[in-house]
């Protein structure tokens, strides 16, 4: 059997071609968050974050321009209006949050390889130095000195923090905990939360930690696209519907208005099926948006994916470009699970 006949085989209704290059019809939707070099372990922020170092990202982007069509929702939209099916073998790169390593050391890679991207923005974190949620607990629990601290909406007995593991284990705990709390309890925990554990933010903390508007601005004129990902990044099932319309709504307002471009897109906060509901989806339907992207693992089939909730597939650091080739290649098999520890942010 050829290698070509054995990856037919293997890839079942999926058709490879002569080039090797898969044309199953399906669109990857790859789904990343800072680019970030050095190790991750060493960031006082949440590690967890971290998709890739510059390095890593420029050879996936070589292997991603070599073997898909790279579009964005705005070029989807352009074939939907001409009539056009979606390019058959569609891929685009998006980024979740708004860092501004995105524009450090993503863009200068996008440009060289002239691919488009998609950045996803918290507009309320864009141009202020405020730390994302994930980023205050992991700082909190990593800078403290005490050696354990009882977090009564958690656990009725004391969280250790003795050592490394600890830690690691309790970020995890809280940050399980924070995507599933009711909105304003998850806001009150989280003020608190660094005077339980002694901790002092200084203000300048978050100091060019996020993109600014001129940076957004800069890359909008660079081919790259930009959605939303609300004001504040509440896990929608988590919020009323007034917040719920106001989350979707001013974000939209503020990109907008910030390039004079309209956001057809949203991604879903820390978008497990499981943290945005029917409601959710009708609401980013009514509030403009022409899709919306999921943090569950796999690859959107037009006509059959729900355009309210297209699945992606993670990019994560530890992951090997073999592996990251792989999940391209044979993502249709290799949905994701629903992992705690996952990077769903
Ligand atoms: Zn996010």
């Amino acid at each position: 059997m050829s290698r070509r006949e054995l990856a037919a085989r293997v890839l079942g209704n999926s058709v490879v071609n002569r080039l090797g290059r898969v044309s199953d019809g399906g669109l990857r939707i790859l789904a990343y968050h800072r680019i970030l070099d050095g190790d991750p372990a060493e960031l006082p922020f949440d590690e967890g974050v971290v998709s890739a170092t510059t390095e890593q990202f420029y050879h996936q982007m070589r292997f991603v321009r070599e073997n898909f069509d790279v579009v964005t929702f705005g070029g989807l939209l352009q074939c939907e209006r001409e009539g056009k099916q979606w390019p058959n073998r569609g891929l685009i790169v998006t980024f979740d949050d708004g860092y501004r390593d995105n524009y450090a050391n993503a863009f200068p890679v996008l440009r060289e390889l002239k691919l488009p991207a998609v950045i996803f923005l918290a507009t309320g974190h864009i141009g202020e130095e405020v730390l994302f949620w994930w980023d205050l607990i992991a700082f909190c629990f990593k800078e403290t000195e005490l050696e354990s601290v009882l977090l009564s909406e958690i656990s009725t007995e004391p969280v250790s923090l003795a050592g490394h593991a600890e830690r690691k284990e309790a970020i995890q705990r809280v940050l399980a905990w924070t995507k599933k709390a009711p909105d304003e309890i998850r806001r009150a925990f989280l003020e608190r939360l660094p005077g339980l554990l002694d901790v002092t933010l200084d203000d300048d903390i978050a100091f060019a930690m996020h993109l600014s508007w001129d940076e957004v601005r800069t890359m909008s004129k660079g081919g790259v696209e930009f959605g939303s990902h609300t004001v504040t990044h509440p896990v929608l099932s988590n919020v009323g519907a007034d917040r719920l319309d106001l989350e979707l709504r001013e974000s939209k307002e503020a990109i907008d208005r910030e390039l004079g471009k309209e956001a057809v897109a949203f991604a879903y906060p820390v978008g497990r099926g499981r943290n945005f509901t029917a409601d959710s989806m009708k609401a980013v339907e009514k509030a403009g948006y022409r899709f919306a992207v999921s943090y569950d693992e796999g690859v959107a089939q037009p006509g059959v994916s729900d355009r309210y909730a297209l699945p992606r597939i993670h990019v994560e650091s530890n992951q090997s470009l073999n592996l990251f080739r792989a999940k391209l290649m044979f993502s249709r098999f290799m949905v994701g699970g629903q992992d705690e520890r996952s990077s769903d942010r």
